[in-house]
């Protein structure tokens, strides 16, 4: 890496994440190459963005089109593409509505704001919000406070109040926790950046079950599992459950900055004046995240990648026989972890780069892989081949 980029970084950039040490430059399909030409098999996609692959043509024209017809207008107008890309969420999911934003974050934090509005209107002022421990919804103070990892929290307390943390895939749990002041569950339908934890078969629609029983709307945020990361188009589909709100973001964008809220007409509780934003549902970003849903829809990606999910799931159970150090596989469609019986991952993750294979170091001793929905099952072998080195290496 040259080191004029290194040292730029430390002079300008607020340290915030210890990087690795490459200059990622340019990439294509699910690999990219850094700026000393080194190419590496990308199973982060942007943490777990690039659903379709680094430069995918389909984006790069709409995108061009886009910039050379449109970028923004502000949402005191009607545009096509927002409109465009409105209609094909609602017509291929549960729900009825959308509002369209920028990020993860700012998407939770609108059906955050949704559900609390929909007890002050529809059920006498409730508004505590029950999330799940291990949860990760995002870096604002709303989502800081929903999310049920204290660390994310003590540095700035005091945070918003009205959440209430209860132990993932634990439904007595929730039970014990709902009063009268609760008015929604929030759960990613499986944890992404808390380990990859996966729901146990009966726990969603279990929670299904008990919001329908106590007028509690159900919140999934699939920001990370949207988009065909699990299989199908959505994660709620696995699940054979339907959310009252859904939250997405990442792969919805397939890279462009983008997020979303949905809701069924039943709780969407907004009123003109109570929610918007400047950049939210902008032309350039609705048109590219409009051609990457298209693309997925059309080419019915969410199929393959549970196909290619199927094949990662068996060469990394192999793996984990083979290797002791590995004490769990876990994981659906194509969004997988890898834990160590020790706190491994920072040389495994050094010896994966050196020989060309990006991976996501989620825990000292757990490590996440999520290639593009495009990565073929060539690809897959060979980041398995390169993964077995690159623990072997590590444990030598
Ligand atoms: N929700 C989940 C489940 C996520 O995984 C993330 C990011 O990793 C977020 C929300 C926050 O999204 P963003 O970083 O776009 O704000």
């Amino acid at each position: 890496m040259s080191t004029d980029w290194k040292s730029k970084e430390s002079q300008y950039y607020m340290f915030l994440v210890r990087r690795q040490p490459m200059v990622i430059e340019r990439g294509e399909g699910t690999r990219v190459w850094d700026t000393d030409g080194k190419e590496y098999l990308d199973f982060t996609s942007g943490w777990a963005v690039n659903n379709i692959g680094h430069a995918n043509p389909v984006m790069a024209e709409a995108i061009a089109n886009q910039a050379k017809t449109l970028l923004q207008t502000s949402n005191q107008f009607y545009t096509i593409p927002q409109l465009k890309l409105a209609e094909i969420l609602v017509e291929n999911s549960c729900l009825d509505k959308v509002f369209i934003c920028n990020s993860g974050a700012e998407a939770n934090e609108g059906a955050i704001k949704l559900a609390k509005k929909y007890g002050k209107k529809n059920k006498d002022g409730a508004h505590e919000i029950i999330t799940a421990l291990n949860s990760f919804h995002g870096r604002t103070m709303m989502n800081v406070a929903a999310t049920g990892q204290p660390h994310y929290q003590e540095l700035f307390t005091p945070i918003p109040t009205g959440f209430t943390h209860v132990e993932f895939n634990d439904i007595e749990a929730i039970k014990k926790a709902t009063n009268k002041n609760t008015v929604a569950v929030m759960l990613e339908p499986l944890q992404g950046e808390g380990g990859v934890n996966v729901p146990s078969e009966n726990y969603l629609s279990d929670v299904r079950k008990w919001c329908d029983q106590n007028d509690l709307l159900l919140i999934l945020d699939e920001v990370q599992t949207g988009f065909g990361r699990l299989g199908s188009l959505f994660g709620y589909q696995q699940f054979n459950i339907e959310p009252d709100i859904m939250t997405l973001a990442k792969g919805l964008g397939g890279g462009v900055p983008i997020g979303a809220f949905l809701a069924k007409d039943s709780a969407c509780a907004f009123e003109p004046g109570d929610h918007g934003s400047t950049f939210g549902g902008n032309a350039l970003t609705t048109a590219a995240a409009h051609a990457s849903c298209k693309y997925i829809i059309d080419n019915d990606i969410p199929s393959a990648a549970k196909v290619k999910g199927d094949h990662l799931q068996a060469g990394l159970l192999k793996l984990m026989d083979s290797i002791n150090i590995i004490t769990d596989v876990r994981g659906m469609g194509l969004l997988w972890a890898v834990e160590f019986a020790d706190e491994i991952t920072p040389k495994v993750i050094e010896n994966a780069n050196n020989l060309g294979l990006l991976m996501n170091p989620t825990r000292p001793n757990l490590i996440r892989l999520m290639p593009p929905l495009t990565v073929s099952i060539d690809e897959l072998d060979e980041a398995l081949n390169r993964l077995e080195s690159a623990i072997q290496l590590a444990t030598s």
